[in-house]
């Protein structure tokens, strides 16, 4: 199992801020900014670009739901994702960034 499935499952420990049916989000182990949050799908998804057009559009925007509610009270965020090792991807498991100021 990945690190971010043993999270989700709670084999690992979290500091959970949110969890659905579809997805769950938690802090960053290691904070780029004041807000730093990932949010993360059930479903082991390795990368953003496996994700398909028709079977996951609900969960991607589902997932940028989450984070505009989480990052209410912030000045401004920034939503990210990395992409491939390149693309600065640590965790094979999808997960966006929430970062905010
Ligand atoms: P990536 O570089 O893959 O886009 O981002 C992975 C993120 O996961 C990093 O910001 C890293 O700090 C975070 N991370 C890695 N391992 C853990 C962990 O065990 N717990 C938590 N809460 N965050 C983690
Ligand atoms: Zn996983």
């Amino acid at each position: 199992m990945c690190i971010f499935c043993k999270i989700i499952s709670g084999e690992i420990p979290s500091e959970k801020v949110h969890e659905d049916n579809l997805c769950v989000a938690f802090k960053d182990i290691h904070p780029k900014a004041p807000l730093h949050l990932l949010v993360v799908p059930k479903e082991h998804i390795p990368k953003v670009s496996d994700l398909r057009e028709g079977e996951h559009d609900h969960l991607i925007g589902h997932m940028v739901n989450i984070a505009n509610k989480l990052a209410t009270d912030m000045e401004g965020y920034r939503l990210q994702f990395n992409v491939g090792e390149k693309g600065g991807q640590e965790v094979f498991h999808v997960h966006m960034h929430v970062m905010g100021w």
